[in-house]
């Protein structure tokens, strides 16, 4: 409410005024005399209303009309307003201090260093479990301080992780503790490439992690063998979650849908959560993405000869031997595809170290040429789908390291590239229309997005 400061002359005292501060004043008058008239009875019927219109603020309204009125500048209604507001604390004099935690620093040695009472430690100790991260300071976190006049702690904040701050604050002799979670902001993002070297190269230029194209893979490996079936062309789109604390990136979350189109076959994934809580990857039609075998039996990144060079990682033709090769690394770790119970383990002619393992009562796995066995591996015994069953190697008639791996169904041989897979179980029907109007969302979202996304890149 500063005075008008210019260089003009002040305008005389006119009728106009005259006439404004009486009328004010006399507006003035006759709200005070209807508070103090009414003020204790309203109070007494209802507390909360008219705390603010005590009598100090009624006498600073008087004041101020009488300072304004002499210096022939009245703009009351404006200054009533203001002098009416709640009235606050005190404000203390606190110094604030931030500390950066180095090894060796505790909230002991922090108190000694800035001479607060070691009463008030103990006190702060004695809160219990809400202050073990205080018990521990882990170098490189931040502390904030800020003590009062007297010089005691007046409040701390300590940063436990990324997620979590621990507060105290001073309460009389006492202190308050809380823990407070920052608010953890989740963008949905889109994303979408094209491949032309490898997998990962076409992610990396979409934007995206390994981890978030590995977990791309794993919601497709039981439909496409990354390892040996990716080409030039192939593409992929996805909408995943990213979560943002105070507007920085604090982690990339799950795929939320996803689109792969491998050698002109599209694929397409829909994560949902049924109300009983179950999470998974399931097809627009409400098929598990989960079959009951994985396409490839070996960590597609631990393939040796990939994609894009020369020589495909498919030594020999699948007429031939009736199997798949895969060339890898030795000792590269072999998967079984799928659950199943191990009916041969050993050496047999050409195939060196073999396993041997039974599907239910129609599907046979083999995985050939191998370095060694998993410890624990034996007849009899039953493995999980992605259970490492034994390690790559070039025993028996191998030119080099690789798995050969044959899928055999009622007996005969098929190609494990091809063959259709029994697909695990469908949606549930309680949960059906939940997912259709979940899963129409997400798609509608994935090919809106699309269009636009092209547009930019070009
Ligand atoms: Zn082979």
């Amino acid at each position: 409410m500063g005075q008008p400061s210019g260089p003009q002359k002040r305008a005389p005292f006119t009728r106009l005024h005259a006439v404004i501060v009486l009328a004010t004043i006399m507006f003035i008058a006759t709200l005070a005399s209807f508070f103090s008239n009414d003020a204790e009875a309203t109070r007494k019927s209802d507390p909360t209303q008219l705390i603010q219109l005590n009598e100090q603020a009624l006498s600073q309204i008087h004041l101020s009309l009488k300072e304004e009125t002499s210096n022939k500048e009245v703009f009351l209604p404006v200054l009533a307003r203001e002098e009416i507001q709640p009235e606050q604390e005190p404000a203390q004099e606190l110094k604030q201090t931030v500390i950066k935690i180095k090894s060796g620093h505790s909230l002991s040695t922090l108190f000694k260093k800035h001479h607060f009472s070691h009463q008030d430690l103990y006190r702060i100790m004695q809160k219990g479990k809400s202050t073990k991260a205080l018990r521990n300071l882990q170098p490189g976190r931040m502390l904030e301080i800020e003590s009062n006049a007297e010089g005691q702690l007046y409040s701390l904040s300590y940063q436990i992780n990324r997620l979590q701050s621990i507060n105290v604050l001073r309460a009389n002799d006492d202190f308050d503790i809380e823990t407070v979670n920052k608010p953890v902001e989740k963008r949905v993002n889109f994303s979408q490439g094209g491949i032309q070297s490898s997998l990962f190269e076409a992610g990396k230029e979409a934007g995206l992690s390994d981890a978030l194209v590995m977990e791309m893979a794993g919601i497709f490996g039981w439909d496409i063998d990354f390892a040996l079936d990716i080409r030039r062309g192939d593409k992929f789109s996805i909408l995943y979650e990213e979560q943002f604390i105070e507007g920085k990136k604090y982690q990339t979350g799950t795929i939320l849908a996803a689109e792969f189109t491998n050698q002109g076959k599209t694929f397409k994934a829909i994560r949902f959560t049924d109300k009983s809580g179950r999470t998974s990857y399931y097809t627009p039609e409400g098929l598990s993405m989960r079959k009951t075998f994985l396409r490839s039996p070996v960590d597609f990144r631990r393939i040796s000869s990939r994609f894009g060079k020369r020589k495909h990682p498919v030594l020999k033709r699948w007429k031939l031997h009736k199997g798949v090769d895969y060339a890898a690394r030795r000792g590269t770790p072999i998967q079984s595809s799928g659950d199943g119970k191990i009916i041969f383990k050993g050496r047999k002619g050409g195939y060196g170290r073999v396993v041997i393992v039974q599907h239910g009562s129609r599907y046979q796995t083999l995985y050939a040429h191998m370095n060694g066995f998993k410890r624990g591996i034996r007849v009899g015994k039953y493995v999980k789908q992605g259970q490492t069953i034994g390690f790559v190697g070039s025993s028996g008639r191998a030119t080099g390291p690789h798995l050969h791996y044959e899928f055999r169904v009622n007996g005969s041989h098929r190609n494990p590239l091809t063959v259709k897979l029994p697909n695990a179980a469908p949606i549930k029907a309680a949960f059906k229309n939940d997912f259709m109007a979940h899963t129409q969302r997400l798609l509608s979202q994935l090919d809106t997005h699309k269009p636009t996304q092209i547009a930019l890149n070009q």
